[in-house]
Formats: C-alpha cells, structure tokens, sequence
C-alpha cells in the first residue's frame, strides 16, 4: 500500500453540469457535492481544547475547516446566512459525531452589530475563544463596470473586508497568546479576473490587512495568515460567482491551472489546520496560495 497519488487525477476531473442556484447556494443541492473531508479527514489531536469560530462554516472551504479542526479535537462556532440552515446543520452532526461542541450562529456578516453579536456567543457557548477562521465570502460575476450595482460593490466589500476588522475588533479582548487568526483571500488577490472587479480588489485588501494587522499583533503572541484558494468547486462558484458557461471546465479552462481540474474543499483542509496550531508557530503575516498552480505572485 502506497499513499502515493497523481495530484491531476487526485479528484474529479469530470466536466461540472451546469447548475445555478440563488446566492448564496446550498451545497446539498449541489452535483457534484463538493468534498469537504466528510468521509475522509482524519485528525490527530493537533487542536485538542480549542475553541473556533468558523465564518462561512455551513459550505466549501469554510465546512472543510470545520469538520477538520472538529477531528483535531477543537470545539466549532459556525456562522452562515440563516438560509444555508440546511447545510449547517450537516456540519453540526458531523461536529457533534466527533464529541465535540457545535455552536450555530446563523446572521448576516455585513452587519456590524451582528459581528459583535456573533463573537460575544460564540466565547460564552464555547467557553472562551482562540481561533478566527474568516472564510465567508461573496463573488458576483459581472461583465462591466458599467452594469456593476453599488448595492453589491458595497455588500461585497462589507462582507468580505469590513467584517474582518469587526469580528476582530470584537474578538481581540477575548483572545488568548497563542491565538491564531486566519483570513481567507484568493488567486484574485494577485491576478484578478475582469469579471470580479469588485471581489479581486476586496481579496487584494484581505491580503493588505492581513499582513498588516499581524504586526499589529505579534507582540500580543497572535498570529494572523491568510489562505489563497485558486478555482474551488463550492457553492460560491455556481451561485453567480463565475457565468453558467464557465461551471462545465472550472479548474480546467475556466480557469485554466496548471494541474487541470478544479480543487475540492477538503485540499485547503490541513492548511487550515497548520496554520491554527502551534505547528506554524513561526508563521505569521503570511499568505498560503493552494491554486492548482495558479501564480501567487
Ligand atoms: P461557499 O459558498 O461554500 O462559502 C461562502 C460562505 O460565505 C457561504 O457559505 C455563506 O455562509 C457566507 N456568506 C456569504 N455572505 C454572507 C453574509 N452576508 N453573512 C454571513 N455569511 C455570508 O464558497 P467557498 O468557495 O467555500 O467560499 C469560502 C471563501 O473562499 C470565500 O471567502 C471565497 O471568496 C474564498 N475563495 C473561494 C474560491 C473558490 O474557487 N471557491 C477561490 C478563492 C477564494
Ligand atoms: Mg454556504
């Protein structure tokens, strides 16, 4: 028996049917379902005690995360839009499967009040707070500047950008030395696609803030990094994220990276997990691309 295998083949390479669902989507009603560790992640204590806050944690990335740090002996905290209920409550059971405690905070992250809301439940029910994993996110494919709505430039950037600096404000008095916080940015933070004028330039300040605020908070004994996922297939991509016509070669033409295929959630996994635990205990202030080998750069 070998562990050995071909990263292109790794995991589907089939073309995606075209799907489109409102956003922001559920992942159960997705075809295929994203992988995102459920049957396969397995943990080896490297979180035990821990208490997370997952943002985004019903779906994709932000699931894998959970179910990952769950497995690594961490109790979860997950936020998403009340109508991805159906999705988080997936993740709790395999939360709760695991021993662990799951706490679900359903609220709309472009609300300032309701960050702090979010992170003042998440420390009393989980009993305290060391772990920030910001991954909720909003990408609306739109052709022109011309027919982008302020409405969603703005929900864009409050989504995306400003809610890390309330979430953080909110968080920061209960967060321990040895905390980590961790942002999630993208491949559209170095090589922004014309279609996602609004969303590659809130990924660029992902990457601004990130870097800045772990000076900020070094001398604290925080660490804060960033993950810089390339074309994931998730609930984002075929709710408005990319057009219908690019789902079919995601990853592969659409777009095109150098492994081939689209990536699965459960690949950013054991990211996550590193960069939470003390075995990145000299990693601070950095971004991790995972793009199928797309420029980070
Ligand atoms: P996803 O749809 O599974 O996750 C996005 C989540 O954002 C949703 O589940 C939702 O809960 C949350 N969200 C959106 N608007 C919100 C709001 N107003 N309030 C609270 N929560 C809200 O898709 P994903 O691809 O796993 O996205 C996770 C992160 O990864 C995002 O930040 C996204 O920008 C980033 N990312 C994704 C890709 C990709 O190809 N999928 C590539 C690069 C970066
Ligand atoms: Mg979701």
């Amino acid at each position: 028996m070998t562990n050995l295998q071909n990263p292109k083949s790794h995991y589907t390479t089939e073309n995606f049917p075209k799907q489109y669902q409102e956003p922001p989507g559920l992942q159960t009603q997705m075809s295929p379902k994203p992988d995102c560790g459920e049957t396969s992640y397995v943990g080896s204590g490297r979180l035990k005690g821990r208490k997370a806050l997952v943002t985004g944690g019903d779906s994709g990335i932000g699931r894998a995360a959970a179910i990952a740090y769950a497995r690594e002996g961490a109790d979860v905290a997950l936020n998403y839009l009340p109508e991805e209920q159906p999705d988080a409550d997936e993740v709790k059971k395999l939360i709760e499967a695991e021993g662990q405690k799951a706490v679900l905070i359903p609220g709309d992250l472009s609300d300032e009040s309701f960050c702090k809301e979010l992170v003042e439940q998440a420390h009393s029910e989980l009993g305290g707070l060391d772990l920030l994993a910001l991954v909720a996110g909003k990408q609306q494919a739109v052709e022109s500047i011309l027919d982008l709505p302020t409405e969603q430039l703005e929900k864009t950037f409050q989504i995306n950008v400003y809610s890390l600096y309330w979430t953080v404000k909110a968080a920061l008095p209960h967060l321990p030395e040895g905390a980590s916080i961790i942002t999630t940015s993208s491949v559209e933070g170095f090589d922004p696609n014309p279609i996602l004028l609004d969303y590659a330039a809130t990924k660029f300040a992902i990457i601004g803030f990130t870097k800045a605020l772990s000076k900020q908070l070094a001398d604290k004994g925080i660490r804060v990094n960033s993950v810089a996922p390339g074309p994931i297939w998730t609930p984002l991509q075929i709710s408005g994220g990319q057009p219908q016509e690019n789902i079919p070669e995601f990853g592969k033409s659409t777009p095109a990276t150098p492994i081939g295929r689209a990536g699965q959630p459960i690949e950013l996994s054991a990211t996550y997990v590193f960069l939470a635990s003390t075995d990145s205990s000299y990693v601070t202030g950095q971004i991790y691309g995972i793009t199928g080998g797309m420029p980070t750069v």
